[in-house]
């Protein structure tokens, strides 16, 4: 009983955080990673995957490991991976944590390796799945903002998250009034701060990308405690609140 008590006070934080996008296949332990994440009070935890060897490791650490994944081919496997595409759909139905389809995108920045063309139609062909399943897109978008919207509303995809957003106010505003998602990551320019007084807390979320931006799925605190100062309220209410997001998009 002691112990317990002793245990219980060096907890630093009685809140539940969520990462809405890392990817622990990337950690060396990602069950450790998982381990200690929790012990700082990350409770939801979505890992994404974006090229087939990816997905299939997030899928086997969701199974695994109470968080859950999104699947797809991003932009920079667009060329090598795109044949993965017919697999989703049935991948999806067949697990109950996969949650979504993402990484997925358009990236000007790996256009000579991976024709813009191609990794728009791969694009499209993913977002029209995740409509016929009624599922959140994960987007990774560089460069092309307007170009990624354009498909989205083409293809009617009604709920979407842009990971590690890239825009500015006014584009983030405008995503957020058909009622997508703004993923905070722990990257603060001042774009970003003005992104994150201008959009209602009801469209943002906090993100990591670790291991590749943050360190470890706590540094999701880290960008709460941004959001909390820049928009004026408790961090209980902005833990709160990217964690319902989170748990809405993704119906977890
Ligand atoms: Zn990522």
């Amino acid at each position: 009983m002691q112990s317990l008590t002793v245990e219980k006070l060096r907890v630093p934080t009685h809140l539940e955080f969520a990462d809405a996008h890392c990817h622990l296949n990337l950690f060396q332990d990602p069950q450790e990673t998982v381990r200690k994440a929790r012990e700082k009070g990350i409770g939801t935890i979505i890992t994404a995957g974006g090229s087939a060897k990816d997905n299939f490791e997030c899928i086997k650490i969701a199974e695994r490991e109470h968080i859950f994944t999104v699947i797809g081919i991003g932009p920079d496997f667009a060329t090598s991976d795109s044949g993965y595409v017919v697999e989703i759909e049935g991948l999806i139905r067949n697990s109950m944590k996969i949650v979504g389809i993402g990484e997925v995108g358009i990236d000007v920045k790996v256009a000579d390796k991976n024709d813009i063309g191609l990794q728009k139609e791969l694009f499209a062909k993913q977002a029209e799945i995740a409509r016929r399943l009624d599922m959140p897109v994960v987007i990774h978008s560089r460069g092309a903002l307007d170009e990624v919207a354009r498909i989205l509303a083409e293809t009617h995809v009604e709920k979407a998250l842009f990971h590690f957003f890239e825009g500015d106010e006014t584009q983030a505003l405008e995503l957020a009034k058909k009622g997508y998602f703004i993923s905070i990551p722990p990257a603060l320019t001042g774009k970003r701060k003005r992104i994150i007084k201008e959009v209602s807390l009801s469209n943002l979320v906090a993100e990591t990308d670790s291991p590749i931006v943050g360190e470890t799925p706590a540094d999701v605190i880290g960008v709460c405690e941004t959001i909390a100062e820049l928009k004026g309220v408790s961090l209980e209410e902005v833990a709160a609140k990217t964690t319902e997001n989170i748990r809405r998009l993704f119906y977890i």
